[in-house]
């Protein structure tokens, strides 16, 4: 690529901003065209369900830094409708078709629907967006009884928010115990513990079998025969990446744009397309440190690093580019605990307390599975308010578990 070349980046979140970037640090002087559909300049979306919502921080607050002079194009509420790879076009609305000779496809996520759940209403809310994170705190604002549909993450966060604004929250997940996909059954159920302690309802184990709306409120009816009456409700039962502009190119989209262990996306044939790579939340490659099966990595510190290893990957070519191989890393707030996570747990057959007191909620749990030779090992970790512990961990993500736990009584 010549200086003269265009660089366009789809999606102008975290994963796309990092890219861009990590573009100018490298050295790219040509052109950088930013396309995203929200009206806003990147910004952070970890506060939408936290400090967004108790009042801590306010929208102008959520704006990202840029560290380097982009001397970007930015198509900021342009909604990229489709992409010609033969011509190396992304296709905007009225018929554009804008030529580049680099793509980064960082388009993230959408929340996924619950079946049943009625799609335009006042009271019931998905939040991914500010624009939907100032609709969920203005319903809180209106409510006394707010219901929380998914026990995951953004789920068990805005219960947190809510009951710091003193409203009485219920959770209702299908699974045995809160955050069961990432955690699993034990860590998942001390997280449920510490929400009952802090005043929160949970119907675990139960699903949503119907709706009922009128002017006091929305009924949850549950599996159970249960319902649960609130006055505003928030579903949060996982995401679906944003693929829908990607249709028609024959690209595999199931589950996430499908990429190269070095980021590249593969074409139908099933060979790495130079010229077009993926970052973020959208994409899903295969993470050579744990194995060769292709996921997505929904996490903050995922996008930034992958936006950038995405960059230099698109410079290198799918030749010489090196395979993107991070320790995935994640944090959450709730009540007051902090929550950390390294590599990845949820690869795990079985779980070991590598630190601490679960009766404290102060705790590192090693997750492990069987390596080559049967013997366990570490695929992941997960801190209860013991981020100083966690820290040695995240270095014997790979090793095996007795090394590990010498390793932990030595230090
Ligand atoms: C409420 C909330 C709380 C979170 N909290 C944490 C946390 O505590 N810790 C943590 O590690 N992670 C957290 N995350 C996850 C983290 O924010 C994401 O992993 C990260 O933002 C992903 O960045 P991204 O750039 O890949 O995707 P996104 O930020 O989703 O950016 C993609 C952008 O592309 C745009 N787009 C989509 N399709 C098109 C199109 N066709 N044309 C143009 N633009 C398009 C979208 O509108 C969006 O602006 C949280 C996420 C949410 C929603």
């Amino acid at each position: 690529m010549s200086a003269t070349d265009r660089i366009a980046i789809v999606g102008t979140g975290l994963a796309g901003l990092s890219a861009a970037e990590r573009l100018r640090e490298i050295g790219w002087q040509g052109e950088i065209t930013m396309i995203g559909e929200e009206p806003h300049r990147p910004y952070n979306r970890t506060p939408l369900s936290k400090q967004l919502l108790t009042g801590d921080r306010q929208p102008p607050d959520l704006a990202l830094n840029v560290y380097t002079e982009l001397d970007a194009a930015w198509r900021l509420s342009t909604r990229a409708l489709g992409l010609d790879i033969e011509r190396r076009e992304v296709l905007l609305p009225g018929n554009e078709r804008l030529p580049f000779n680099g793509l980064i496809i960082a388009s993230g996520v959408e929340p996924r629907h619950l079946p049943g759940a009625p799609l335009h209403s006042d009271r019931i809310w998905m939040l991914r967006t500010l624009a939907d994170a100032r609709n969920v705190d203005a319903a809180l604002a209106q409510a006394q009884h707010v219901a929380v549909i998914g026990g995951g993450f953004i789920g068990c966060e805005i219960a947190c928010s809510a009951r710091t604004r003193a409203l009485d929250v219920t959770i209702i997940d299908v699974s045995p115990t809160l955050l069961h996909r990432a955690l699993g059954p034990a860590l998942g159920a001390l997280v449920g513990d510490l929400h009952r302690d802090h005043g929160v309802k949970l119907h675990l184990g139960v699903g949503v079998s119907g709706w009922s709306e009128d002017k006091r409120g929305v009924t949850v009816q549950l599996d159970d025969g249960e319902r649960v009456r609130a006055d505003a409700a928030v579903v949060g039962v996982g995401t679906v990446p944003r693929v829908d502009w990607l249709w028609h190119t024959g690209l595999d989209l199931t589950d996430g744009v499908l990429c190269t262990p070095t980021t590249h996306v593969v074409d139908a044939d099933g060979y790495a397309v130079d010229g077009i790579v993926a970052a973020g939340d959208v994409a899903r490659w295969p993470n050579l440190r744990f194995d060769d099966t292709p996921r997505r990595v929904e996490h903050w510190i995922n996008a930034i690093e992958m936006g950038r290893h995405a960059a230099d990957a698109l410079l290198a070519g799918p030749q010489t580019a090196s395979p993107f191989t991070p320790v995935p890393r994640f944090w959450s707030h709730q009540h007051g605990v902090r929550i950390q996570s390294v590599g990845m747990p949820r690869l795990g057959t079985d779980l070991t307390i590598l630190d601490g007191d679960p009766a404290r909620r102060r705790i590192v749990a090693g997750y492990t599975r069987p390596g080559a030779d049967g013997v366990p090992v570490l695929v992941g970790a997960v801190a209860l308010d013991s981020p100083r512990a966690l820290l040695g961990y995240r270095d014997l993500i790979g090793q095996p578990l007795a090394a590990v736990t010498m390793r932990g009584r030595a230090a």
